[in-house]
């Protein structure tokens, strides 16, 4: 569960840094951002903010802004029966973004998850991601990733975004944002 002020002063945040980045999208488009807490109510130390732009059955197209060292937890996109899960390339238009995939662990990475939620996170091989660099991650590779110092703006390229099929490795988290509505006086 997420505030609504919580997600009003996330949002106009989040249009900074697309500002910044030098991204023009719609006030629709702004109107429309997801505020994702993961259900995990505390959404500037685990969450992001996204908006969704283009989503087909072929093709997904997405801006991911991170505030400073907010983190999207980590999470799979499995392929299913029915769906080859998602393939998803992420490229930083601003700030930067620490990512996180399997391979061997980094030593001193840049980010570490949440004390509180460390138990939850299994790959540590780091890629630092400046802006006009990218990575990409076939489905079924588990990812995380973090906002740095001045946070991060990232498109997301993919094959079909289908959230409620991602898999998170904390089983806490759940994926649809509730925002509580402000007590009428
Ligand atoms: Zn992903």
């Amino acid at each position: 569960v997420i505030t609504q002020s919580d997600h009003e002063r996330l949002k106009r945040q989040s249009q900074l840094l697309l500002k910044c980045a030098g991204i023009a999208v719609t006030a629709a488009e702004l109107e429309g951002m997801d505020v994702a807490d993961f259900g995990l109510g505390e959404v500037t130390v685990s969450g992001a903010q996204i908006l969704n732009l283009l989503d087909t059955p072929q093709l997904a197209v997405r801006l991911i802004v991170l505030l400073p060292h907010q983190t999207e937890p980590e999470h799979t996109h499995v392929a299913q029966q029915g769906y080859v899960g998602k393939y998803e390339t992420l490229r930083c238009a601003y700030g930067c973004a620490y990512v996180y995939s399997p391979g061997p662990p980094t030593p001193e990475p840049q980010a570490t998850p949440p004390a509180h939620r460390r138990h939850t996170y299994t790959v540590f091989h780091e890629t630092i991601l400046s802006p006009g660099q990218q990575c990409s991650f076939a489905p079924n590779t588990p990812h995380w990733f973090q906002g740095g110092a001045a946070g991060a703006v990232l498109w997301s390229f993919s094959t079909q975004a289908t959230d409620n099929r991602d898999v998170f490795t904390d089983p806490d988290i759940v994926r649809k944002t509730v925002v509580q509505e402000a007590v009428m006086r």
